[in-house]
């Protein structure tokens, strides 16, 4: 890639930075949420969820579709982050079969950060899960929670999975993209803050 005056070069294609956002980072204009079937009387199913006490909530936290939120603007996202519930995630192509790598919002897992890539959805409890299970209503979950039709197997199907999540928000990386780089940068102040602060009570301590 070659950087002329204000224009990108790409092997044959001369684009202004505005075509290469878009390319780049997807086009929210031209996002429509895909069709989700919701058929509640297969996706509740109290019985069986309480009877595995939660087998999936104890993997991840559910994944949000970008319906789930009514304002996908920096400050409309950020709102919804700073409640303190939502963490942005990375799902890697490769291991969904998709051709690149997208952030995506999931529910927060236990003790993590905002910005938290995890290569395995497999071993972290989602922070909303209680001994009597999900915090929030049904109404509320994500599309991830709620689109999963119970079994008693507990090896649940969904109508909506992690990969049906990135390429919706494969419209969005620029917001995303523009979250993290905040909150990664906010969370490390945050953590060098903190260890600045540790030094010297253990400092006035030792006095
Ligand atoms: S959806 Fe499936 S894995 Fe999740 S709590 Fe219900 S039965 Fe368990
Ligand atoms: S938000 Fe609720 S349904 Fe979704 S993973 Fe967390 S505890 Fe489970």
């Amino acid at each position: 890639m070659l950087i002329y005056n204000t224009y990108i070069v790409l092997g044959d294609f001369m684009l202004s930075e505005e075509e290469f956002s878009l390319l780049f980072y997807g086009d929210p204009s031209k996002y429509k949420p895909f069709s989700k079937e919701e058929d509640t009387s297969l996706t509740i199913n109290n019985e069986v969820c309480a009877s595995c006490k939660g087998v999936c909530c104890k993997m991840c936290g559910c994944h949000f579709s970008p319906d789930d939120f009514t304002d996908l603007s920096f400050n409309g996202l950020k709102n919804e982050l700073d409640l303190g519930h939502i963490s942005i995630d990375v799902v890697f192509g490769e291991q969904f079969y998709l051709d690149r790598n997208n952030l995506i919002l999931r529910m927060r897992n236990k003790d993590r950060n905002v910005y938290d890539p995890i290569t395995s959805r497999r071993d972290t409890e989602c922070s909303l899960l209680t001994e009597t299970g999900c915090l929030l209503p049904y109404e509320e979950r994500p599309s991830g929670g709620r689109l999963l039709v119970p079994n008693l197997t507990h090896n649940c199907r969904t109508n909506y999975g992690i990969s049906d999540c990135s390429k919706e928000w494969g419209y969005f990386q620029k917001v995303l993209t523009e979250l993290s780089a905040h909150y990664r940068e906010f969370e490390s102040t945050h953590q060098i803050e903190n260890q600045l602060v540790k030094k010297l009570t253990k400092r006035k301590l030792q006095k």
